[in-house]
């Protein structure tokens, strides 16, 4: 994941942003109801903007890697879940097993004939936080060992 922009992100993180820019690193978290992640940049401790390691960035200024095998793998781990009214609802990713979904809203699980529906991660209305959330370790780790 690599930071691409400056555009929607708080003022605080922007005040930052030709140092951020080109930064990569991990979505460490969620913030604001999913609108914002938690940045862990990569690098030495000595070298970071400000000497600080997390920072509040919109989605939309983040350039995550999301080759078609990646998604492909990622809609067969997570189960579809529906949050919202039915006409306008998200589409969130949901382990197995799990009553909420991957960034905590609770939600209505679907099924066909008793199986569950997968999250397709292409759909337009896929939950963007579960996106993110979807591709990072550990459970990332153990898709590239299978
Ligand atoms: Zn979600």
């Amino acid at each position: 994941m690599a930071i691409v922009e400056m555009l929607h992100s708080p003022a605080r993180t922007r005040d930052f942003d030709r140092l951020l820019l080109g930064r990569c690193g991990t979505v460490a978290g969620v913030l604001r109801n999913g609108t914002l992640a938690l940045v862990a940049l990569d690098g030495a401790d000595d070298e970071l903007p400000g000497g600080v390691r997390r920072w509040s960035v919109h989605w939309d200024d983040l350039d995550i890697d999301t080759t078609a095998d990646g998604w492909e793998k990622l809609a067969e781990s997570y189960g579809l879940g529906l949050s919202g009214p039915d006409r306008e609802a998200v589409y969130h990713a949901v382990p197995a097993d799990w009553k909420i979904s991957l960034c905590g809203k609770p939600v209505r699980h679907l099924s066909i004939l008793g199986w569950p529906m997968p999250f397709a991660p292409t759909a337009t209305r896929a939950c963007r936080a579960c996106l993110h959330l979807a591709e990072q370790p550990p459970h990332q780790a153990s898709v590239r060992a299978s």
